[in-house]
């Protein structure tokens, strides 16, 4: 391949690696190459250069900007054609930034690990599509049908990110949240919203479940080996739970991932689709037994109801966020909230309160009790890698 004809812009923050890289270009024929130390200058460069450079090959672990941010500003503002993720983290993680930057509409020559060798970079450049057109991301979700979830899950679409909850005493952060987000090519990012019902009916909600756990142990092992012992809650619909093989299945997955049952939180959630409640309440005590926490979600609403709670061994009940919300000035959602978590006292139930979006929220539902807290006051769901930055950034409230 001739490399000649392109531009190609080289961000990494290693000095001595950098440099190696533009070595490695030039034997490969590269004639115009920029470089930059960081996100920020890169973007910057990019910016004043007015068009798009051909490919980018990106760091992801910088400093300043890092290539995850860097890579979602490049796409939208259209800044190049093609980029290639090098990078020293795990392969798990970089096939989540090769599906992102696919989402958003751009051109992904592969995720090369380091250290970069010839081979590997011959092999990725070579994939480069000249004439590969830059689209723009949209989050409007658009018809799919069931091809598209199926594929979808072949292609490692769905993504887990993770939303921290913190405890309201102390600030400290507990765990995180897995909530799936659909990085669909060329459509942007679609909210479960929009699929999970769907994938329900399609029988294709437990091949999704079994999906964000393993991006989670991957994630709660990386964690841990950085010294965070975190916990992870990962939404299971009660349609799952009807499957009786799903209780093993699930220990299975957890295990072979190098990580404990304990440390996983499942949280049922309710679906629309009939289910069989005598196999659920079966599956459910199992995978208490084996060591997994269980969580009521959504309590109040739907079917997060008393008689689950007087039949399930549940060890955390989650406040729904339609309770939450407006708390401070709705006594009748005050009322609920109070009683909510004297059940959940009396059932020796953690208490976690999700949706806190203000600073009145938090002051109210901590005075109440409450143990932990969840919710855009607190964070946004973010990307797994995104996580330990973020906690080393988190501040809890001062006492008011
Ligand atoms: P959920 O489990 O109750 O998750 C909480 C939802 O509230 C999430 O929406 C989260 O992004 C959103 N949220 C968090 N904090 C705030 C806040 O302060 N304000 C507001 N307005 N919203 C907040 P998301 O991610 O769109 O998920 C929606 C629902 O989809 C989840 O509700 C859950 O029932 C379902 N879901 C998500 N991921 C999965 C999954 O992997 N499997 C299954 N079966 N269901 C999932
Ligand atoms: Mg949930
Ligand atoms: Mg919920």
């Amino acid at each position: 391949m001739d490399l000649s004809a392109y531009t190609i812009l080289v961000v990494e923050d290693h000095d001595f690696q950098r440099r190696m890289t533009l070595r490695l270009l030039k034997d490969l024929g590269a004639e115009t190459l920029l470089e930059a130390s960081n996100g920020r200058e890169a973007l910057q460069s990019l910016v004043d250069r007015g068009e798009p450079v051909d490919i980018i090959l990106c760091d992801l672990d910088m400093p300043e900007m890092d290539g995850v941010e860097f890579i979602s500003r490049v796409a939208e503002f259209r800044l190049a054609h093609a980029v290639a993720v090098v990078s020293a983290m795990e392969i798990s993680i970089l096939n989540t930034v090769e599906t992102m930057a696919k989402a958003y509409g751009l051109q992904v020559l592969g995720a090369i690990s380091k250290p970069l060798n010839l081979q590997d970079l011959t092999k990725c450049i070579s994939s480069f599509q000249p004439k590969g057109s830059v689209r723009a991301a949209s989050v409007a979700p658009s018809e799919f049908n069931v091809e598209d979830l199926k594929n979808g899950l072949v292609e490692r679409e769905f993504i887990a990110f993770f939303q921290p909850k913190v405890s309201f005493a102390t600030g400290e952060v507990l765990g995180v949240e897995a909530l799936v987000r659909w990085f669909r090519p060329g459509h942007g990012v679609v909210s479960p919203l929009y699929f999970i019902h769907q994938m329900e009916l399609e029988g294709l909600v437990t091949p999704l479940t079994e999906v964000l756990l393993t991006q989670t142990c991957g994630y709660l092992k990386a964690w841990a080996r950085r010294g965070y012992e975190l916990t992870a809650s990962v939404n299971v619909s009660m349609l799952c739970l009807s499957d009786v093989s799903i209780a093993d299945r699930l220990h299975d997955l957890v295990k072979d991932s190098d990580c404990e049952p304990k440390q996983i939180i499942l949280e049922v959630t309710e679906t629309e689709v009939m289910v069989d409640v005598a196999k659920v309440l079966n599956v459910l005590a199992r995978l208490r037994l084996k060591g997994f926490g269980l969580s009521i979600d959504d309590f109040g609403t739907g079917y997060s109801s008393l008689q689950q709670l007087s039949n399930v061994p549940f060890t955390e009940l989650k406040i729904d966020q339609s309770f939450v919300k407006d708390s401070p000035i709705q006594p009748r959602h005050r009322t609920i909230i109070e009683a909510s978590l004297d059940l959940a006292r009396k059932l020796k139930l953690k208490t976690v309160a999700e949706g806190v979006e203000t600073r009145a929220e938090w002051d109210l539902l901590k005075s109440l009790g409450c143990l932990q807290a969840q919710g855009y006051f607190i964070a946004r769901p973010m990307p797994g890698h995104q996580v330990l930055d973020w906690i080393q950034m988190w501040q809890a409230p001062e006492e008011a």
